[in-house]
């Protein structure tokens, strides 16, 4: 059994020491904005419970300038201090410790009262913020540091100053934002007085028994960023100016390299907080793309940092330190890295919660307790949603036996995993086969359940998923055509020239599945690295290669096709569409929209333009795959109205249009939390 030897052992910061080496990081959820103080206090406290040893809370502001939205949350009157005080109290009875984050935005606050060192606005904002006067920067230097006092009164262990990703401070740091003259730009000794200063009244204002840590940007992955002597420079007089620790920050967020997406190799920035090793003496937390307790240990083994932090992951499974502390780490909920109920939520303006566990940030009104009498309950279908009802109910005190008709649980998490990039889903549905172990959920593979197999049950759910809608374009019975299962089943042989119809989710995966050969990018880092063009910020400033990104030629010539005008992969995930995109780009898949599909011939597809059918034109092809979206498989759910069998029916065989796993899993847990 591992011990995790590395990433259990505690650290003594002086005046207090933390029980082991992991950070949950900070995220902004929303929970604050809800001002459910109960709801707040729930969550951390769970994850306190769970055996983090320290934990940073999402970005406080520090004034309403600095907010990341108008409205932000921030310690501004008693009563804020009074609700923090409920948090930091029901943490503390759980045995953790938390800090509190103060997050100046600068030009990324989303308000026409951004402030910035110069009045240039970022390329992910439509505000420009206003230049900063001497006094103006003294009120942001006095608001941050009565934010941290605020925290320490609030009852919090400690602050987080938020000194990275393209944040205020950060932007004082680099000339591409910082255009001044005066002694808080030009050399920079200037340009990294603010950070310091700040640093060195916060520590001034809380005195000396309280964890101060600095973020700080180590590569920055924007044009013009800081050089690795700076980075060390500024590290060294963080260090000097009071921090007690020092935590990674890895990339802008403008930057156009992901930096934490599910395709970015696990621990993938680990290597830059490695170089900062040695350098300064206080502890160092490396972060980025950490997301089991075998990762965090090979990277606190190889001496990469002092502490990790994991912040998603915490998301996933408010239990996974003490999971693995009690060897049973392959029962923790894998964090896929996914960002589609956390992060994509985040920045529509909805709470935060995880795909896999739909309980976070719902843990005071989902839950899941034993059920008042055990009942026998079939579920037919092991994709998702049944996965997640099969798991929820038998964790409840059911008898549950899962039907699927295929040799193994998954459904379309089994098509998700063999593209490259996506690999975590395999970590996923490895998890899913545990906790239906564990749990003693009688699983029959290889079974179509029938109308009969499901008499003698208290309660049937239908989870039979969907099936690939048919397009119905001429031709598309010839050898030429194929569907998506095919292809991702790897059934069919594809040729070199491919025509995929429909740009939605699925379409994009399989683009991307068919321009890669070998080895996925995402299981070789220095591969990967080359793709996106990540260099070494001491070679080049900011650590952006110099050549640029260099990928590897794509394997096929893909066309990917819709009907609709708009831009393809605009519907795809809020903070990863891009992604999407550019990397499809970089591998020149051409993307055609606005089309009308004609007619499939030997030589490949015919299309034309708009109602007229104007520009007819051959896009040659020796393969056309349909990705056309989906129809709910439903016809088990018809027979048993027919008989008059009640049952509950879920996820794409309910509704396929848009469904995607995070829908899938919340249905299926939230309908067995209820039986
Ligand atoms: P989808 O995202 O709904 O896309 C279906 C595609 O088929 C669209 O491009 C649509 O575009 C096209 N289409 C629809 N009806 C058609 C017809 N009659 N003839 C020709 N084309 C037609 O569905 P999906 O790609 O099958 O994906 C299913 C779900 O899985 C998605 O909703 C998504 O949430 C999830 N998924 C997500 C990801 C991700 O990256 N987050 C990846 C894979 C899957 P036009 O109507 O414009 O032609
Ligand atoms: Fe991780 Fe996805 Fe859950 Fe976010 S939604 S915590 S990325 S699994």
């Amino acid at each position: 059994m591992p011990t995790y030897s590395h990433m259990l052992a505690p650290l003594d910061l002086g005046h207090v020491a933390l029980r082991n080496r992991v950070v949950m990081g900070s995220m902004h959820t929303g929970l604050e904005e809800t001002k459910d103080w109960t709801r707040v206090a729930e969550f951390y406290a769970a994850r306190a419970r769970g055996g983090a040893a320290l934990m940073v809370t999402g970005g406080m502001a520090p004034n309403r300038e600095g907010g990341v939205f108008p409205g932000a949350a921030g310690l501004f009157t008693p009563q804020d201090i009074e609700n923090h005080r409920s948090v930091t109290d029901r943490v503390h009875a759980e045995g953790g410790l938390i800090a509190m984050q103060v997050l100046h935005a600068g030009r990324y606050a989303y308000g026409p009262e951004c402030v910035a060192p110069s009045p240039i606005k970022s390329p992910i904002s439509p505000f420009q913020p206003t230049e900063l006067d001497e006094a103006g920067i003294e009120k942001q230097v006095a608001d941050i540091v009565t934010a941290c006092a605020r925290a320490r009164e609030a009852g919090y262990d400690g602050a987080e100053i938020m000194g990275s990703e393209g944040y205020f401070l950060n932007q004082f740091l680099v000339t591409h934002t910082n255009k001044r003259t005066d002694h808080w730009g030009g050399s920079y000794e200037n340009r990294m007085r603010l950070p310091v200063e700040v640093v060195r009244r916060a520590r001034a204002a809380v005195g000396p028994e309280f964890i101060l840590i600095y973020r700080l940007s180590m590569i920055d992955l924007v044009p013009d960023g800081s050089t690795f002597d700076e980075v060390v420079q500024l590290a060294q007089a963080v260090e000097a100016a009071g921090a007690t620790i020092i935590n990674t920050g890895i990339g802008w967020h403008e930057a156009r390299i992901p930096t934490i997406a599910t395709s970015v190799p696990r621990a993938g920035f680990a290597w830059v907080t490695k170089k900062l090793m040695g350098r300064v003496g206080i502890p160092l937390i490396t972060s980025n793309r950490i997301n089991t307790p075998e990762v965090a240990e090979k990277v606190l083994a190889e001496g990469c940092a002092d502490m990790v932090s994991m912040a998603r992951p915490f998301l996933a499974d408010a239990d996974f330190v003490t999971k693995a502390e009690a060897g049973a780490a392959d029962t923790i909920a894998p964090c896929i890295a996914c960002n589609q109920a956390c992060l994509d939520h985040t920045f529509s303006g909805r709470i935060s919660t995880c795909l896999v566990n739909p309980r976070a940030c719902h843990e005071t009104e989902l839950r899941i307790a034993p059920a008042p009498e055990s009942r026998r309950i079939a579920v037919v279908g092991a994709g998702p949603a049944g996965l997640s009802a099969a798991m929820t109910a038998a964790e409840r005190g059911h008898r549950v036996t899962l039907f699927e008709r295929e040799s193994r649980v998954g459904g379309q998490l089994n098509m998700a995993r063999e593209i490259p990039g996506k690999e975590e889903f395999h970590g996923l549905v490895a998890w899913y086969e545990t906790m239906l172990d564990r749990l003693d959920v009688t699983l029959r593979l290889g079974a179509a359940a029938t109308a009969e197999d499901l008499a003698g049950f208290d309660e049937v759910i239908v989870a039979t998923g969907v099936v690939p809608r048919d397009p119905g374009i001429p031709g598309e019975d010839g050898p030429n055509v194929l569907s998506y299962i095919d292809v991702l089943r790897g059934k069919a042989p594809v040729g070199r020239r491919v025509a995929i119809v429909g740009a939605g989710g699925i379409g994009f995966d399989v683009a991307e599945f068919l321009v890669h050969e070998g080895e996925s990018p995402t299981e070789n880092l220095s591969a990967w690295r080359r793709e996106w063009g990540v260099g070494d910020p001491a070679a080049t400033r900011g650590g952006l290669a110099s050549g640029g990104p260099q990928p590897a030629p794509p394997a096929r010539q893909v066309t990917l096709l819709q009907r609709k005008a708009e831009r393809p992969g605009k519907r795809l995930g809020k903070t990863t569409g891009w992604i999407h995109r550019v990397a499809l780009r970089m591998k020149n898949v051409e993307m055609v929209s606005g089309v009308n599909y004609d007619r499939i011939d030997a030589e490949g597809l015919h299309v034309s333009d708009g109602e007229a059918g104007d520009n007819p034109r051959l896009i040659a092809a020796d393969t056309i795959v349909l990705c056309a979206g989906q129809l709910s498989q439903r016809s088990l759910a018809d027979d048993l109205a027919a008989r008059g069998v009640p049952a509950h029916v879920i996820g794409g065989a309910d509704v396929a249009a848009e469904l995607d796993a995070k829908r899938a899993i919340d249905q299926g847990t939230r309908l067995a939390a209820d039986l």
